[in-house]
């Protein structure tokens, strides 16, 4: 049984020498600094199982196809050989993960059909241009006062002409009531200015039309676009729709917009108005922004927020 070779000496092929026979001072160097040729790694490589070539720097015998590269690299950072995952019979993993997160979103829309099967629009209208009037009054007002002030707004101004020439004044006083009422009545007149000076009066049906309109955001126009023209084009996302996707786990963003694209990956195109008018009903009667009622809702086991459990909503169970 040889000694190992030092470096310069020749070691001839086929000379038995097994790695053991460093020393334990020789390995414990080679560990601490992280770097050199290990027989494990160079093995794969120089094929030369048995010979570690960290023995072989220096001296004439080179190993087959070994490239000297591994002696310069930190094997701790070097990628793990890992088992290859096998799929589930006939389902890729990914599917798998898909469907899980697809399950929990699918039973959410199921419950909420059953609680809320009439869900709909709360605010009155008759034709979509009343409709794009009562949601931009909406703004900061609850939809039981729009639609005190609407029916007097609609029969004193029926279309969009009357609105483009009504007194500035006349409009706010009728919709006084439901705040901020200078700046709606300034949205309502000059959108119905474009109305009449662009779409003939009528109120536009795509979603790039709506929102060139003063005072018209992304969540007006999906409101006018679901609900007037019956066309999923987007998510409404107020305030009920955003605090509930939120505690749904169905969203982590704050932005509307964020939020409205987050729902829109996860709920079905055909579904989007009436998903939203579902978690509106539900946001008024059972999660409420302060005190959610988890302990009597029926969401609750698919709810991640469910009785504080992010630390904010404190409902009590089954009282
Ligand atoms: S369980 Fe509580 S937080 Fe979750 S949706 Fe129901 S009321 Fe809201």
């Amino acid at each position: 049984m040889g000694a190992p070779p030092v470096s310069g000496a020749v070691f001839p092929l086929g000379a038995a020498w097994r790695p053991d026979e460093s020393t334990s001072l020789q390995r414990g160097a080679r560990r601490r600094r992280g770097y050199g040729h290990t027989p494990k790694l160079c093995r794969p490589i120089c094929h030369a199982p048995n010979l570690p070539s960290a023995l072989f720097r220096g001296s004439a015998f080179t190993p087959l196809r070994c490239s000297g590269k591994l002696s310069t690299m930190n094997p701790r950072r070097m990628p793990r050989r890992t088992k290859a995952r096998l799929p589930a019979v006939g389902l890729p993993p990914k599917t798998i993960k898909t469907n899980r997160r697809g399950q929990r979103v699918g039973e959410i829309l199921a419950q909420l059909e059953k609680l809320y099967p009439d869900a709909r629009c709360t605010l009155h209208h008759q034709s979509p241009l009343q409709l794009l009037v009562a949601t931009i009054l909406s703004a900061q007002c609850t939809d039981v006062r729009v639609n005190l002030v609407t029916p007097l707004l609609f029969a004193r101004f029926p279309d969009a002409a009357a609105l483009a020439q009504a007194a500035p004044g006349e409009i706010e006083a009728i919709i006084r009531s439901t705040g901020f009422f200078r700046a709606k009545a300034k949205s309502i007149q000059a959108a119905a200015r474009q109305l009449v000076d662009q779409h003939g009066g009528q109120v536009p049906e795509t979603m790039a039309a709506l929102t060139a309109l003063p005072g018209v955001g992304r969540k007006t126009a999906n409101v006018v676009l679901g609900n007037a023209f019956g066309q999923n084009v987007g998510v409404v996302v107020d305030t009920h729709v955003g605090r509930l996707a939120r505690r749904l786990g169905l969203t982590r963003q704050e932005d509307p917009e964020k939020v409205e694209q987050d729902l829109m990956a996860l709920i079905p195109r055909e579904q989007w108005t009436r998903f939203a008018h579902q978690l509106i009903w539900h946001g008024r009667q059972v999660c409420a922004a302060r005190r959610p009622d988890c302990g009597h809702c029926p969401l609750a086991e698919l709810c991640p927020s469910a009785f504080g459990l992010d630390g904010g909503h404190r409902g009590k169970r089954g009282s």
